[in-house]
C-alpha cells in the first residue's frame, strides 16, 4: 500500500513537574504551566497523533500532525501531564523501560541524575573516579564511540563535564559503571532506598494501565535503557524483547513502537526490531517526519521539547513548525 503523503513533527518530553522538594530530586525538564501553554499553541494549528497511527497507512491522520512522546516512563506523565493533555484533547505515546518494574531498580540514567543533584557535580565526579580506582584500579579502558559518527555529545558542557558524562553513559563498560553507581547510590541515600526512589520516579503499573484505558499509547524503551549500538546483536535483541514482553503482559497488546534509548541505533538494532515484529523506531534526530521516514519506519526523527519552544517566551519556534504548517509545499519526500 502507498504511504500517504504525511508530514508530522514529534516533540519529546521526559520529566515535567513543578519544583517539588523530594529526596530524589530531578531537574524538571518542563513545568506543567509551560506544557499547558505549549499545548494551547499546538492545538490551534495541528492535530495530535500517536506513533502507532502515524506509521499505519490505513489510519486517517491529518497531514499536519504533532506526535507528543514521553520517554523513560516518568511518574510525571500521570501526575502532571495527563490533566493538561486531557484539557487540550491531546494524545501521546509513552515509552517505558521494563527494569524498574521487573527488578525494582532505577535506570542508570536517573541514578546518575540523583547522584549529580545530591553530591554536586564535583563531588559526584570525585567519588566516582575514587571508587573506580578502589575497585578496578589502573587505567580506564574506554569503549569507542564509532556508532555516534558525527554526533556532538554534550555540546553545552565544559570539557571536564563532557568527559565525565561520556564515561558514565557511553565509554566505561557497563560491567564497571553499574556496580560503582550502585555503591555510591547506597552510600549516598542509604541501603534499601532504591525501591523508594523507583516508586517516586516511575509510573506504577496501575498508572500504565490507566494511560492505556484513556487512549494513550505505550511503547518500548527497552529493558535497561542501554545504548543499543554498544551491545552485540543478541544482547540488543534481548534488551528490546524484554521491554516488549513486559508491555505485552501488562496490556495484552502485541504491536509496539520503540524509542531507542538516547536515540542511537544501528544495523543490528534494525535486524532485531524486525525479527521481533515491532512497528517502527523513533530516534532523537532533530527534524520533521516526512513520507520517506514513514516508509522506512526505523529512523523516525524527533525533536526535543527544548528545540521547539523559545526558552524565554515559550512560543512555538517557527523554524520547526513551519515545516508542517498548512500551505507548506508537499514536495518534500
Ligand atoms: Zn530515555
Amino acid at each position: 500500500m502507498d504511504t500517504p503523503l504525511r508530514r508530522a513533527i514529534s516533540v519529546n518530553y521526559h520529566f515535567l513537574r513543578t519544583a517539588i522538594p523530594t529526596r530524589f530530586a530531578l531537574r524538571a525538564h518542563e513545568t506543567p504551566k509551560r506544557f499547558d501553554a505549549q499545548l494551547a499553541q499546538l492545538s490551534k494549528h495541528f492535530a495530535f497523533c500517536r506513533a502507532g497511527e502515524l506509521i499505519d497507512p490505513t489510519q486517517d491522520v491529518p497531514e499536519s500532525s504533532v506526535m507528543l512522546t514521553f520517554d523513560d516512563g516518568a511518574r510525571d506523565v500521570v501526575s502532571w501531564a495527563l490533566p493538561v493533555l486531557e484539557k487540550h484533547n491531546a494524545t501521546a505515546s509513552v515509552f517505558v523501560c521494563a527494569q524498574p518494574y521487573l527488578e525494582g531498580r532505577l535506570l542508570e540514567i536517573q541514578k546518575i541524575e540523583f547522584l549529580m543533584k545530591k553530591l554536586g557535580i564535583d563531588g559526584f565526579r570525585g567519588s566516582f573516579y575514587a571508587e573506580y580506582e578502589r575497585v578496578f584500579g589502573g587505567e580506564i579502558k574506554r569503549e569507542p564511540l564509532d556508532f555516534a559518527e558525527g554526533y556532538t555529545f554534550y555540546r553545552y558542557d565544559d570539557e571536564a563535564m563532557r568527559r565525565f558524562k561520556l564515561d558514565l553513559n557511553y565509554q566505561i563498560p557497563y560491567a564497571q559503571v553499574v556496580p560503582i553507581l550502585d555503591t555510591l547510590f547506597a552510600e549516598t541515600f542509604g541501603a534499601g532506598s532504591e525501591a523508594e526512589a523507583v516508586r517516586e520516579t516511575y509510573l506504577s503499573t496501575d498508572d500504565l494501565k490507566r494511560l492505556v484505558d484513556r487512549g494513550f499509547e505505550l511503547g518500548v524503551h527497552t529493558h535497561r535503557h542501554r545504548v543499543l549500538p554498544r551491545l552485540d546483536f543478541e544482547t540488543q535483541k534481548r534488551e528490546i524483547e524484554i521491554g516488549a514482553t513486559f508491555l505485552e503482559d501488562l496490556t495484552g497488546q502485541t504491536e509496539f513502537t520503540i524509542a531507542y534509548p538516547y536515540g542511537f541505533h544501528d544495523e543490528n538494532t534494525h535486524r532485531a526490531v524486525r525479527e521481533l515484529g515491532l512497528r517502527a523506531g523513533l530516534t532523537m534526530e532533530r527534524r520533521a517526519i516526512g513520507p520517506r521516514d514513514l516508509r522506512d519506519r526505523w529512523s523516525i526523527p524527533r525533536y526535543d521539547v527544548n528545540d521547539c519552544f523559545d526558552r524565554e517566551s515559550n512560543l512555538m519556534l517557527d523554524s520547526v513548525f513551519s515545516q508542517i504548517s498548512a500551505g507548506e509545499s508537499e514536495a518534500t519526500s
